[in-house]
């Protein structure tokens, strides 16, 4: 059984919301199964719990920490001290510190844990960073060479919020001891390696170069309307939410929320474009050759795709 204890940094309670809802498996089996012992979360320890003799006993050695799961961007202001942020007149990030020193391993929840996420874009008023990155430049709160007591860098579990079954599924990974390996950006390399794209209903629209220009359509929301799909890494229509359906299925586009620089600083309804030509890529693509085939891709379009028959 796994010690775990789930703090919030500069947290909107995302991750936790998302925690609530995994299936597959729940966290109540996770506890129940004996696989961890949650010694505090936020929504789910009971009004007996002490954090704060919790974090002391564990920066004294009397308590062991298996896993640290931190849900929130490290807020750093003002001026270095990170007062925007206390518990008990302690800055959150000293005490982040302190704890990740001692866990035997460090799990970032979402994208602003991973990588400051929201409260560091912008100019970041907060001074927000995430914990081994900073947006996409390496060293966060702890330097890029940072290592827990497993040897281990902080575990990126990025999203905004993550995916439920991502978060609850590398929980149960580290529980076990099973292998995690980790992609370039420290996310696990299972949950990652597929596109948004992939298994979006809206494929064949894409494929044929039928492209909506408001949203609410049934095409494809690549080239007008910012779906950022083909270049994002998650498992959003591979594993569907609450095991239903997806933001590319509910004609909302995908904002690219498991990358670093997440949220952009553009319009995220909107493709931003050279003349006609979508800046951005789908991953892996050269652009010479995706304009030649696009357009002769929209010639060859099938009457069902032609007349958006299709049901996304
Ligand atoms: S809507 Fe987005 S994810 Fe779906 S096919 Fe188009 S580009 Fe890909």
């Amino acid at each position: 059984m796994k010690s775990v204890l789930w703090i919030q940094t500069g947290a909107c309670s995302g991750e936790t919301m998302a925690l609530l809802c995994a299936e597959n498996p729940s966290i109540e089996q996770l506890i129940r199964d004996g696989s961890i012992d949650m010694l505090w979360h936020p929504s789910l320890s009971g009004p007996g719990a002490d954090l704060a003799a919790l974090i002391a006993a564990i920066e004294a050695g009397e308590q062991s920490l298996d896993i640290l799961c931190v849900e929130g961007s490290i807020v750093t202001g003002p001026h270095g001290t990170g007062m925007f942020d206390s518990f008990r007149k302690r800055p959150k990030m000293d005490i982040v510190r302190a704890l990740a020193d001692k866990a035997g391993v460090v799990v970032a929840m979402g994208t602003c844990a991973a990588f400051g996420g929201i409260p560091a874009s912008g100019n970041n008023p907060t001074d927000s960073l995430g914990l081994q990155f900073d947006r996409e430049r390496q060293g966060g709160l702890l330097p890029f060479e940072w290592r827990s007591r497993a040897g281990l860098p902080v575990i990126n579990v990025a999203g905004c919020p993550a995916h439920p079954d991502t978060i609850v599924r590398t929980l149960a990974l580290l529980a076990r001891d099973l292998p995690l390996e980790l992609d370039g950006l420290n996310r696990p390399a299972e949950f990652f390696s597929a596109l948004v794209h992939q298994g979006c209903t809206r494929n064949e629209y894409h494929e044929y170069d039928m492209e909506d220009v408001t949203l609410g359509g049934r095409g494809c929301m690549y080239f007008n309307l910012g779906c950022q799909g083909p270049s994002t890494q998650a498992v959003c229509n591979t594993t569907l939410w609450n095991g239903r359906s997806s933001k590319t299925r509910a004609g909302v586009p995908c904002f690219g929320c498991t990358a670093p620089n997440f949220p952009a600083e553009t319009d995220l309804f909107k493709t931003e474009k050279i003349v006609d030509v979508p800046v951005k890529m789908p991953l892996g693509v050269a652009r010479a050759q995706y304009m030649a085939y696009k357009n002769l891709a929209k010639a060859a379009a099938p009457e069902r795709v032609r007349l958006r028959k299709m049901e996304p």
